[in-house]
């Protein structure tokens, strides 16, 4: 890490962690041309995801994967853990976009994670007094509480209406539209939109050339 660029994590104990991430965290568990795609298949993945994110210490990782290595059992629990939390959250994220009341066991799950949030303490400082976050629950309980937290912040604080799901079939991806007129659909107009887009227009091409086609031979009937 070079010296100009000070690692997100050490900055203090700010683990800035923005609605976008929390939109990314949803989006691991994605969609390729209609088929569900784990981007976090395995612990490690969803550690390393953490990690990455900054919700979780490079330590906080390592201790997990530690305490998991060679207990098949807890490893399946803790991804789990993460996979629920995830699924729970992605299902609130829905229930906005469709307005509709989210499944109930999802709330709970969602609030379980929440109370394993960090609890902030002032602490003295040399020069007066400084706040300090006490993590309390293990790393990967803190990183799903962190991830929540956003969203529970758009609900309370935000523009909850802008969060939206990708109107492509095969993308499936939660956005927050942040246009000027709410009207986005897509969730990436370079290049999901424009993929749909080019997806109905050379659906559209196919189509007038089958009917020129025909118009030009029909004599030949359908070959
Ligand atoms: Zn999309």
């Amino acid at each position: 890490m070079d010296a100009h660029s000070p690692d997100p994590i050490d900055r203090g104990h700010a683990h800035d962690v923005d609605l976008e991430d929390t939109f990314d965290f949803l989006n691991t568990d994605d969609t390729e041309s209609g088929f569900p795609v784990e981007r976090l298949p395995t612990l490690d993945d969803a550690l390393t995801w953490f990690v990455d994110r900054g919700v979780v210490h490079l330590e906080g990782a390592d201790r997990v994967r530690v305490q998991a290595a060679g207990d098949e059992a807890l490893m399946a629990r803790d991804l789990a853990r993460v996979h629920a939390v995830r699924s729970a959250l992605r299902e609130v994220a829905l229930a906005i976009s469709e307005q509709r009341a989210p499944a109930i066991g999802s709330l709970d799950t969602i609030n379980r994670a929440l109370h394993a949030r960090q609890v902030i303490e002032l602490v003295p400082a040399p020069d007066g007094v400084s706040v300090d976050h006490r993590h309390v629950g293990d790393p990967i309980d803190d990183a799903l509480a962190r991830l929540a937290d956003p969203l529970v912040t758009e609900l309370t604080d935000g523009r909850p209406e802008r969060i939206k799901v990708c109107a492509s079939e095969t993308c499936g991806w939660i956005f927050y539209d942040d246009s000027r007129t709410s009207r986005r659909r897509w969730c990436d107009m370079a290049t999901c939109g424009n993929r749909a887009k080019a997806a109905r227009h050379r659906a559209r091409e196919r189509a007038a050339g089958r009917a020129a086609q025909a118009a030009a031979m029909p004599a030949r009937g359908s070959a």
